[in-house]
């Protein structure tokens, strides 16, 4: 999947939080002067801000919005290989708001990976849908509210930006000065309604530059460029992300406009079926036959092989050794011997250290030896690699392990199977919905399917590195026949 789970905070975020954290500290210790003095300065920027995006009567009036972007997916960490250059892909993305009829939609269409993904959420009247045009179903009852939908889609607009200053003008602060791309900038933090705190880097002329904000290891970063006029507004036509430091997308503006009626993007074809919600995100223990259990946890998921009071562990995402323990209050207290990671992507080596603070062999390739030492917060883990097919035995049951790399998502690629079960453990090739049909297919099923018929081995049960429902093989196969309709 299109995540980046950074193993370390980067340099530039700890500087960030130490501007942060001294600024605030100082402001505690000084007079209430020190005090008035910020949120006047802040305040002299907060108008200088107002002014170049559009001035306070025009920025106020602004409510119904539809950005139009062409993306480039840039996948750091994320590619087939495992250093740059990374892989580049094309996508498009769609967001509408208005804020006085709390409407927000957000669409996105992302092809990186071997993946097909074209998803919309949106909320209205209080009520999350999730549309997948694909699929073409729409599922009602979403958990989110309009904070939650509406975030994102201010966040990566720096005239939205301005206005929410408008609002929260009394939480700004003045935090100092830092040059951006050569430019002189000043520096304010503000609360917004919609998600963390944001850290905002303003030049002479008012416009932001860059804004940032740390959400647990994650330091993420958007920087505005090229600023336009539009209906009595100024606008970033080009914005990008970075994601400790990893270039994560890149959006260019292909249709703006300020005076929309966001409600006409919520209604959705009525051919398409309406399906449950997915299942809520928890953490959940399932035995999957003798001495297999599946440990679920709201999008990253472990297979546990039990083998006398020794344990082997699948999957190597977040929490990883969580999910070990969940197993070990399920069933008693158990040493952890081996664990095989499917591949080098960011969200599927971010369990590793825990894994390896748990005492775990690695099993993985040599071409991703580096990715997972780093990954590992240890000098040298032990480490085994797999040539082609490796079976583990002299154990309860059982395991093969295949790299069918290439395949379009990864250039090796570790396929973990259960013979005596028929279970298999899968990351990242087949999406397997949490409601609803199989998704149509795509190059990452192709290759999962030939993978499997190449190896004739037997498959009944899939379990996924994300999903919190299994798959049968025959849901495999209808999504391997299952052609996208033409809308
Ligand atoms: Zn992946």
């Amino acid at each position: 999947m299109n995540i980046h789970i950074p193993q370390f905070l980067t340099r530039k975020g700890i500087f960030s939080l130490l501007v942060l954290l001294c600024t605030l500290c100082s402001a505690k210790g000084y007079s209430e002067n020190f005090t008035q003095e910020n949120v006047k300065k802040a305040n002299e920027i907060i108008t200088k801000i107002v002014n170049a995006y559009g001035g306070q009567e025009r920025l106020s009036q602004l409510d119904g919005i539809l950005l139009e972007y062409d993306v480039i997916n840039i996948n750091a960490q994320q590619s087939k290989a495992t250093v740059a250059p990374w892989d580049r892909s094309k996508g498009k993305q769609v967001n509408a708001l208005s804020f006085s009829k709390k409407i927000a939609y957000n669409e996105s269409l992302d092809t990186s990976g071997g993946h097909n993904i074209h998803l919309a959420t949106m909320i209205k009247n209080g009520k999350t849908k999730q549309v997948d045009h694909r699929r073409q179903t729409v599922a009602v009852g979403v958990s989110g509210n309009f904070a939650s939908v509406a975030g994102p889609v201010v966040r990566i607009v720096s005239t939205l930006l301005a206005k929410q200053l408008l609002i929260h003008s009394t939480s700004t602060r003045y935090l100092g000065k830092q040059k951006i791309h050569g430019q002189k900038t000043d520096i304010i933090s503000f609360d917004m309604d919609m998600g963390p705190a944001l850290t905002l880097y303003i030049n002479r002329e008012g416009y932001i530059l860059k804004s940032e904000r740390i959400i647990g290891p994650f330091l993420v970063e958007y920087f505005f460029a090229d600023h336009r006029q539009h209906q009595g507004l100024y606008y970033p036509h080009k914005s990008w992300s970075v994601i400790n430091e990893a270039p994560s997308q890149e959006f260019y503006i292909s249709s703006i406009d300020f005076d929309y009626d966001p409600a006409r993007r919520t209604k959705t074809p009525s051919h398409y079926r309406i399906i449950d919600p997915p299942p809520p995100p928890q953490r959940k223990v399932t035995e999957l036959a003798k001495n297999v259990y599946w440990v679920t946890d709201g999008g990253a998921n472990n297979l546990f092989i039990k083998s006398g009071q020794e344990v082997i562990a699948v999957g190597g995402s977040l929490d990883s050794d969580k999910r070990f323990h969940a197993l070990q209050n399920r069933i008693g207290k158990l040493s952890l011997r081996h664990a095989i990671i499917t591949h080098h992507h960011s969200d599927h080596v971010s369990g590793v250290a825990g894994l390896v603070a748990e005492g775990a062999t690695i099993y993985t390739v040599k071409e991703h030896a580096k990715i997972i030492k780093n990954a590992s917060a240890h000098k040298k883990p032990t480490m085994v690699f797999v040539n082609k097919k490796m079976r583990l035995q002299n154990i309860s049951t059982p395991i093969d392990i295949y790299d069918i790399g290439p395949t379009p998502h990864s250039e090796h690629y570790l396929l973990v199977h259960l013979p005596e079960h028929g279970i298999i453990f899968e990351a990242d090739h087949f999406l397997i919905p949490g409601s609803g049909p199989m998704p149509p297919v795509t190059d990452n099923v192709r290759a999962l399917v030939s993978a499997i018929k190449e190896l004739k081995i037997n498959v009944k049960t899939i379990a996924s590195a994300h999903a919190a429902v299994l798959a049968s093989f025959d849901d495999l196969l209808i999504s391997h026949r299952t052609k996208e309709k033409r809308k």
